[in-house]
């Protein structure tokens, strides 16, 4: 009986490989006009509301979330929250909601015209996990005005 050789790749040899036979793949999809990358991103989270990220903004995340939840910068805060009526629920829920998972930009931005950059600037310094606030309030507004023009070219 004749014995089967088998080539087995592991490690960095199996993901240059892996990666070789996707860019083959996605070179001869786009040769046929089939979409891929950013336009197929754009089509398949579209409809979700979610924008791709740029390489600058995907440097921020890891900073991003970062809070740990303390609250420290939550104090001072219940009249903006009661005057919010349930948009702004302060600003470590505003700091939880912006950086983890899918975020509602819109809910987010809608939250900030309750507090000014000045306070932002202010929790930023005392958060105990140097957590960029206002660089992460920049980030939503810009993701919110993006989702917006989305929402008007699909209109
Ligand atoms: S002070 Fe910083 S770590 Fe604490 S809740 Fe606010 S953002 Fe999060």
């Amino acid at each position: 009986m004749q014995k089967v050789r088998k080539i087995v790749a592991s490690g960095r040899a199996l993901a240059a490989l892996v990666l070789g036979i996707s860019l083959v793949k996605v070179l001869v999809k786009r040769a046929f006009g089939v979409l891929t990358g950013l336009p197929l991103f754009l089509q398949n989270y579209g409809p979700d509301r979610l924008p791709p990220v740029t390489p600058d903004e995907r440097s921020m995340m890891p900073k991003f979330s970062g809070c740990f939840a303390c609250g420290r910068c939550d104090v001072g805060e219940a009249e903006r929250i009661r005057k919010s009526r349930g948009a702004f629920p302060g600003v470590m829920g505003f700091v939880l909601a912006s950086s983890r998972s899918m975020p509602d930009y819109d809910a987010a931005e809608r939250a900030l015209a309750f507090v000014d950059d000045a306070v932002l600037a202010a929790k930023e310094e005392i958060c105990p996990a140097h957590v960029p606030i206002s660089a992460l309030a920049r980030f939503v507004r810009a993701k919110a005005e993006e989702v917006g023009q989305v929402r008007v070219r699909q209109a």
